[in-house]
């Protein structure tokens, strides 16, 4: 498929009122907690793949993907035709939890990409359609099968938005969550990075867990992200992720990898946690299942299997139009291959963003997985302290040595660049501890030609965006 470029400047008139009566509606009567919405004011109308199309008459290349939930990109035909087929079939499409033959196709072609280990002992409990829903159900199941009330989680972590899953994530309290360091290269808490950082980090949360006064409850499971998403696109070194499995393994301690964002072929493997070879106890996976419908299930092996019927009900968890989607998904993403080319293309995307910092003082870091791609927005002239701000020196993920003073991030400075990204016809995230990354989620289905777009787009968007700030 062609690059699609943005629709000529002379937009008609009528499009143009149309798109600006359908926001200013949207600004006077939708909720003061939107959010998507205001930094990203355009009215979507026509989607496919990469490319969506607004009232504006506008066309724009889009790596938010509904927040990573697009592998395919928009209205994929193979997606559409599951749909169809459904609708075509008579199949009632509200079954609550009931058995269908809908529901079987899923389950058998999520059991078969399944991490060998947790695939032959799986079992599935379909959740209301949200991530966050699974997430509370994971909690609840692990707390139940080790009657322990605990819980093990990071900084930085994005679990969801009802009240346990807000409470294992990083910007929330609760007396029962332990807060344990996710490693990192470019803000090492220890300021170190690389291997060494992540070695601190294990050890850690190792003394937390064995010191009998470290005030930390018995925990029933770890939970973890194997890339953070929403906190920065940070992706866990393949040994600190078999530490922590060893470490949970040791003391009887579920692990809950959060795939929700992770999964389905995104970071270069079909589920982020099979990078290290690590196979967790529960897995809970969201967004891309779904084929871009709402979906959420929680996948545990057998023996945690012991909660009760109905310990986690819900209306609507038997959505036959994202099963089937997410079916065709799944099956798509594993017979093209998409994990690996994920894997290629977001390699390749890395180093020319490598190369694109060495360019602009104004980028302090770049890192990702796959096609989950952050670049971190800093203030070149904010450097403090007795040591001279630097920028990352992270090429790979485990850079031995000390890391140098990170700069300050940058918020601003990138929220003008997703403005400016928009202005180019590029929808971009922002995402990270300070919303100071600009964060790429492409479809893993995109072209070599599309890859170049994006990041000449990119590229023109942060010189924009960084020229005021140099002076
Ligand atoms: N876990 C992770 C890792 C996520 O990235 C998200 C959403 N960004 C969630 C859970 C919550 O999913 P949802 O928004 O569908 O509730």
């Amino acid at each position: 498929m062609a690059v699609t470029e943005p629709a000529p400047a002379a937009v008609s008139a009528a499009h143009s009122a149309a798109h600006e009566g359908i926001l200013r509606r949207q600004s006077a009567r939708e909720s003061a907690a939107r959010t998507y919405a205001r930094a990203l004011p355009i009215v979507p109308v026509r989607a496919r793949g990469l490319t969506i199309e607004g009232a504006d008459g506008r066309r724009y290349l889009d790596c938010l993907s509904g927040a990573g939930t697009l592998a395919l990109g928009h209205n994929h035909p193979v997606v559409l035709e599951a749909i169809r087929k459904v609708l075509d079939s008579g199949a009632p499409l509200q079954v609550l939890d009931l058995a269908t033959p809908v529901k079987d196709a899923f389950t058998t072609e999520l059991f078969r990409t399944l991490p060998r280990g947790l695939a032959d002992r799986a079992r599935i409990q379909f959740c209301g359609p949200a991530g966050t829903d699974a997430v509370e159900a994971a909690l609840k199941l692990v707390r139940t099968a080790t009657g322990r009330d605990g819980m093990l989680a990071f900084t930085g972590a994005y679990h969801g938005m009802t009240a346990g899953a807000l409470e294992a994530s990083g910007g929330a309290t609760d007396v029962r969550v332990a807060r344990l360091p996710y490693p990192q290269d470019y803000r090492c808490p220890f300021g170190i990075g690389g291997a060494d950082g992540a070695e601190v980090a294990a050890r850690w949360t190792e003394s937390l867990l064995d010191d009998t006064k470290s005030g930390v409850l018995r925990p029933a499971g770890m939970i973890l992200e194997p890339v953070q998403g929403e906190g920065g696109v940070i992706p866990a070194p393949d040994d600190w992720l078999r530490r922590m499995r060893a470490i949970t393994a040791a003391r009887s301690i579920p692990l809950i990898a959060d795939e929700v964002q992770t999964g389905v072929g995104r970071t270069g493997a079909f589920w982020a946690v099979e990078h290290s070879g690590v196979v967790p106890d529960v897995m809970v996976l969201s967004k891309a299942i779904g084929g871009s419908l709402p979906l959420a299930v929680v996948v545990y092996r057998d023996d945690l299997d012991v909660w009760p019927p109905g310990a986690h009900a819900g209306t609507f968890r038997g959505n036959q139009l994202a099963m089937a989607a997410g079916a065709a998904t799944l099956a798509y993403v594993r017979e093209n291959g998409l994990a690996e080319r994920a894997g290629v293309l977001g390699a390749r995307m890395l180093t020319q963003l490598r190369s694109l910092a060495a360019e602009h003082p104004c980028i302090g870091d770049v890192r990702g997985r796959g096609l989950m791609i952050g670049v971190e927005l800093v203030n070149p002239a904010g450097a403090d302290g007795p040591e001279p701000g630097a920028r990352s020196t992270t090429t790979g993920l485990l850079s031995p040595g000390r890391s140098p003073r990170p700069l300050p991030p940058a918020p601003e400075l990138a929220a003008e660049v997703q403005r400016e990204c928009l202005r180019r016809g590029l929808i971009v995230e922002l995402g990270g501890r300070h919303s100071s990354v600009v964060r790429l989620l492409p479809p893993l289905t995109i072209t070599d030609e599309q890859a170049a777009a994006i990041l000449d787009r990119l590229a023109d968007a942060i010189s924009a965006a960084a020229r005021p700030h140099h002076g």
